[in-house]
């Protein structure tokens, strides 16, 4: 069965946990990996240049707030003040 019935099978098993390094929701704890960062796989913080700027550094030096608004928005800054 792969429907509403199977579903019941996850209970009582977390399968992502909060993460030790990045504070993510996102470590599995039977896999012992991290799904943000990969901590647990890789010595190194999993990232990709396709995930976000930021983390690509292709923004780097410049002033965000001087930017568009729009750009401006990353995540995690929901409050517009
Ligand atoms: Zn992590």
């Amino acid at each position: 069965m792969k429907g509403t019935p199977s579903k019941g099978k996850r209970s009582g098993k977390k399968t992502h946990v909060i993460c030790r390094r990045c504070g993510g929701h996102t470590y599995h704890a039977q896999h012992k990996e991290c799904a943000t960062c990969g901590f647990g796989a890789t010595k190194k913080i999993r990232r990709y240049s396709w995930q976000n700027k930021r983390f690509f550094g292709a923004f780097k030096g410049i002033n965000l707030k001087r930017l568009a608004p729009k750009s401006a928005k990353g995540r995690g800054n929901r409050d517009r003040t």
